[in-house]
């Protein structure tokens, strides 16, 4: 997709209401490789360079998500991508699967999640 201001608002937008029903903190989001490439090394470390080949990367420990616009095909798949990584946010300890899956699907069709809780 192209990316200019009112696309950016949008996503922001999005991101915003998904971290707010997800109860995450609202990560700081890129939206180009340049942004990735201009990131401190430290916070984009093991996917930097090879971002570029995903709809969307999750930088968890920084609570740092990519969503490459550009590659993006389509306003559906953008919005799969927004809650796929803001699903990593919430559920950091899950990896993908059909449980993963299960919860994007539900995300995507509003469902609320409760605060994430350390075990310790
Ligand atoms: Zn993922």
């Amino acid at each position: 997709m192209k990316i200019d201001p009112d696309l950016r608002l949008a996503i922001l937008e999005k991101v915003g209401i998904y971290s707010s029903r997800f109860s995450i903190p609202e990560p700081h989001i890129l939206m180009t490789t340049k942004e990735v490439l201009e990131m401190p090394k430290d916070m984009t470390e093991g996917r930097r360079t090879s971002a570029y080949k995903y709809y969307g990367v999750s930088y968890l420990q920084h609570n740092l998500v990519f969503i490459n616009v550009r590659k993006i095909p389509d306003e559906k798949t953008l919005e799969n991508t927004i809650v796929h990584e803001l699903i990593h946010m919430r559920f950091p300890y899950l990896s993908h699967g059909r449980r993963f899956n299960k919860l994007v699907r539900q995300g995507l069709r509003g469902k609320k999640f409760a605060p994430y809780k350390k075990r310790s």
